[in-house]
C-alpha cells in the first residue's frame, strides 16, 4: 500500500478527489506518523486530533456531495503558532501566551479552510518569531530531521521540519527576515516569502508589521505554489494588503518544470559571493548556477552595494516596531498575568508579567527597539537605517531594470549544532545576512533546495520583483525539475 505521508500535496488531492483514498485516511496516516516521530521531531506545540478529522470527513461528506473542491481538498497542513486559529491554543513560542485560545481564525487559516485543506495543529517556533534556529521557543527546540542534533532553521523551523519529517506536506510559516526561507533551505524543503502585502497579516501576531509576510512551505515547488494561490490575495481586513489577484504562480511552477529558462535573465548578487559564507554552500551555489544556465538563462553579475547595510538596517527596524507592538502584552488582555493578589499596583503585575512571560531574545529586541526609537537617538538609528532601507529599495530596483530575478544562496551555511550560536546573539543574526534584504524591499523570494554539503541540505534564492511571484515560482521549478528533490535519512 502507498504510504501516504510520503506523497506530494497535488498527488494526495488528486487521490482524494478521484475518490481513491479519503480524506480521513490522509488525515489519519499523518496523524499516526506524529504520533511516531515528533516526540524526537517536536515540529509541533499542538496537534488538533479532533479538529483535523472532523475537518477531514466534511471534505469527504461534501466530496460524497457531488461539490466541486479545489485542487487542495483534503491535503493536511500544519500552521506556524504564529497565526490565531479559532479555539485552538495560539502561543506565538511564548510563556506569556500559553493557553491562550483565541476567539477569532486569521485569514490564512480561514483560507485553508474554504480551500478544504485539513489542519494538523500549530507547529514550534522561535518566541514571537525572533530567531534563526528554533531554541528561542519556550517550549524547547525543533529538531532537524536530517540530524536531529541540529537545528532545523528558525524562526519557523517547526513547519520546515514537519516537512522533512513527513508529518505534513504542506505547512505555513511567517518571514520577516528569512524565517520561511532559512528553515527551507537548511531543512531540504520549498519556501516563500511572497510579496509584502500579498498575503493577509490579519490574525498574524505581529513582530514587525512593516515585514511580517504569512507565505507557504512544502517538499515541492508546485506544492508550494498550489498552497501560495490557496491563501493569497487581497483582505480587506489588513490594510497593508494589495488589491490585486495572487500572481498564476501555479502555471508559474507548471511552465518552470518544463526546464526551459530561455530568455530568462538572472543575476547574481555580486556582495553575496564569498565572505562569511561556507565553502560547501558556495560550491552548491555555483554548480546550480551553472543548471540553470544549462537551461537556457542568461547570467549575470549584478551589484547591490548597500545590501551589506541590511543586517544593521533590519536590527533597529524590526526591534523597534517590536517594540510598539510587544506593548499590548500586559497580563490585562491576553495569556499569562502574574502577581494580581490585590496588593499589588497595575503597573508592578504588567512588569512582573513581562518579566516572567518574555524570554532573553524576546527582551533584548524590546530593550534595542525602545532605545532606538527614544527621542534622543531617534535619527541616529531608528531614522538612519529607514534611509538604509530606501537605498536597499533602490538597488532592488536597479537590478529588476536589468534581471527579471536576482539569485543567492539562501543561507550562508549549512544546519549548525544546536546549542553552537545562542551564546553570540550576532552569530545567531548572520545566518539571515542572504534573506533579509528582499524584507526590507518587500518583494517575494523562495528558497528551493539545490544540494547538499557534507550530507546537509543547502537552499538556494530566487528573489523577484513585488507582485512578480509567479517569477521566481518559474525559476525555482526550473531548478527542481534538473536537481530533483530531496529525502532526509529516514527517522
Ligand atoms: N531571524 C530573524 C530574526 O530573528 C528573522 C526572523 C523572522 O523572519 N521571523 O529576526
Amino acid at each position: 500500500m502507498t504510504d501516504l505521508t510520503r506523497l506530494t500535496a497535488a498527488e494526495i488531492a488528486g487521490l482524494v478527489a478521484a475518490g481513491e483514498t479519503s480524506a480521513v485516511e490522509v488525515t489519519q496516516a499523518h496523524l499516526d506518523r506524529i504520533a511516531a516521530v515528533d516526540e524526537r521531531v517536536h515540529a509541533f506545540l499542538h496537534v488538533d486530533t479532533e479538529g483535523a478529522l472532523a475537518a477531514a470527513r466534511s471534505v469527504d461528506e461534501r466530496r460524497a456531495a457531488g461539490e466541486d473542491l479545489g485542487p487542495l481538498a483534503g491535503v493536511p497542513v500544519a500552521v506556524k503558532d504564529v497565526l490565531t486559529t479559532k479555539g485552538v491554543p495560539t502561543t506565538v513560542g511564548s510563556k506569556i501566551l500559553e493557553g491562550w485560545r483565541p476567539p477569532y481564525d486569521s485569514t490564512i487559516v480561514e483560507r485553508l479552510r474554504e480551500a478544504g485543506t485539513v489542519m494538523l495543529g500549530k507547529t514550534n517556533m522561535d518566541e514571537f518569531a525572533m530567531g534563526s534556529s528554533t531554541e528561542y521557543s519556550a517550549y524547547g527546540p525543533t529538531r532537524n530531521p536530517w540530524d536531529l542534533d541540529r537545528i532545523p532553521g528558525g524562526s519557523g523551523g517547526g513547519s520546515a521540519a514537519a516537512l522533512a519529517a513527513y508529518e505534513a506536506p504542506l505547512s505555513i510559516g511567517s518571514d520577516t527576515g528569512g524565517s520561511i526561507r532559512q528553515p527551507g533551505a537548511v531543512t531540504g524543503t520549498v519556501g516563500a516569502k511572497p510579496t509584502y502585502g500579498g498575503t493577509s497579516r490579519y490574525g498574524l501576531v505581529a513582530f514587525s508589521s512593516s515585514l511580517d509576510t504569512p507565505g507557504p512551505c512544502a517538499r515541492n515547488v508546485l506544492d508550494a505554489a498550489l498552497l501560495h494561490q490557496a491563501i493569497g490575495g487581497h483582505d480587506p481586513r489588513d490594510s497593508t494588503s494589495i488589491p490585486a489577484p495572487v500572481p498564476d504562480v501555479v502555471s508559474a511552477a507548471k511552465l518552470g518544470a518544463s526546464g526551459d529558462l530561455t530568455g530568462v535573465k538572472l543575476g547574481v548578487v555580486t556582495e553575496f559571493t564569498g565572505e562569511g559564507a561556507e565553502p560547501g554552500v558556495m560550491a552548491a551555489f555555483r554548480e546550480s548556477v551553472e543548471a540553470l544556465a544549462k537551461l537556457g538563462a542568461e547570467i549575470v553579475e549584478v551589484s547591490c552595494p548597500h545590501f551589506q547595510y541590511a543586517l544593521p538596517a533590519y536590527y533597529l527596524i524590526a526591534p523597534s516596531e517590536c517594540s510598539s507592538n510587544l506593548a499590548r502584552f500586559d497580563g490585562v488582555r491576553f495569556g499569562l498575568r502574574v502577581g494580581d493578589d490585590g496588593n499589588r499596583s497595575l503597573e508592578e503585575v504588567m512588569s512582573l508579567t513581562r518579566e516572567a512571560g518574555f524570554g532573553p531574545e524576546v527582551k533584548r529586541r524590546i530593550m534595542v527597539g525602545t532605545y532606538a526609537l527614544s527621542s534622543g537617538y531617534y535619527d541616529a538609528y531608528y531614522g538612519q537605517a529607514q534611509k538604509v532601507r530606501t537605498l536597499i529599495t533602490r538597488d532592488f530596483t536597479a537590478a529588476f531594470e536589468r534581471v527579471d530575478a536576482l539569485i543567492s544562496p539562501t543561507t550562508p551555511f549549512v544546519a549548525f549544532p544546536i546549542g553552537s550560536r545562542t551564546a553570540d546573539p550576532y552569530q545567531m543574526y548572520l545566518a539571515d545576512l542572504f534573506t533579509i534584504p528582499t524584507n526590507l524591499y518587500g518583494g517575494p523570494a523562495i528558497s528551493v533546495p539545490c544540494g547538499l554539503s557534507e550530507g546537509l541540505p543547502v537552499g538556494f534564492q530566487i528573489m523577484a520583483p513585488t507582485m512578480a511571484d509567479d517569477r521566481m515560482y518559474r525559476v525555482a521549478a526550473a531548478l527542481e525539475s534538473t536537481v530533483g528533490t530531496f529525502t532526509p535519512p529516514a527517522l
